[in-house]
């Protein structure tokens, strides 16, 4: 690949961001610094970095693609509630578990996990308690 601005713009837009940002959060905060990016661009370069693995890309099923920070190994839980995408850092490694599968040859998988985020679940607690208080 060779060197670009705006692929390093994208790349940093990404990397600071700790929210999974869709190409579209991206592409507000890329162009606070570069004005004249187009969506389009954005794009392409998120899907660049994605195919050269310089990035993780988010499947969210029903949602719009996330971006995220770190290639580290983990999983993502979205939020019923409000949509957020949440690290999970199992304690085990899931790719190793898998790829000990007998009779089977795992090469990869895609993890979505179902939940509340934390704030959502402070929210829903407060309002069961002003609920409760009216009793
Ligand atoms: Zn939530
Ligand atoms: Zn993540």
């Amino acid at each position: 690949m060779k060197y670009s601005r705006q692929r390093e713009l994208v790349r940093e837009a990404v990397e600071k961001s700790s929210i999974h940002p869709t190409a579209d959060e991206v592409y507000q905060e890329v162009r606070k610094r570069e004005p004249t990016i187009s969506l389009a661009t954005v794009y392409r370069n998120l899907n660049q970095l994605s195919e050269n693995h310089l990035i993780r890309r988010v499947v969210v099923p029903g949602d719009s693609d996330h971006f995220d920070h770190t290639l580290k190994e983990h999983e993502h839980m979205i939020c019923t509630q409000c949509g957020c995408v949440v690290d999970i850092w199992p304690q085990v490694s899931l790719q190793a578990l898998f790829s000990g599968m007998e009779g089977a040859h795992i090469t990869g998988y895609d993890l979505t996990l179902y939940g509340i985020c934390d704030d959502c679940a402070r929210k829903r607690g407060e309002a069961e308690l002003q609920d409760t208080a009216h009793v």
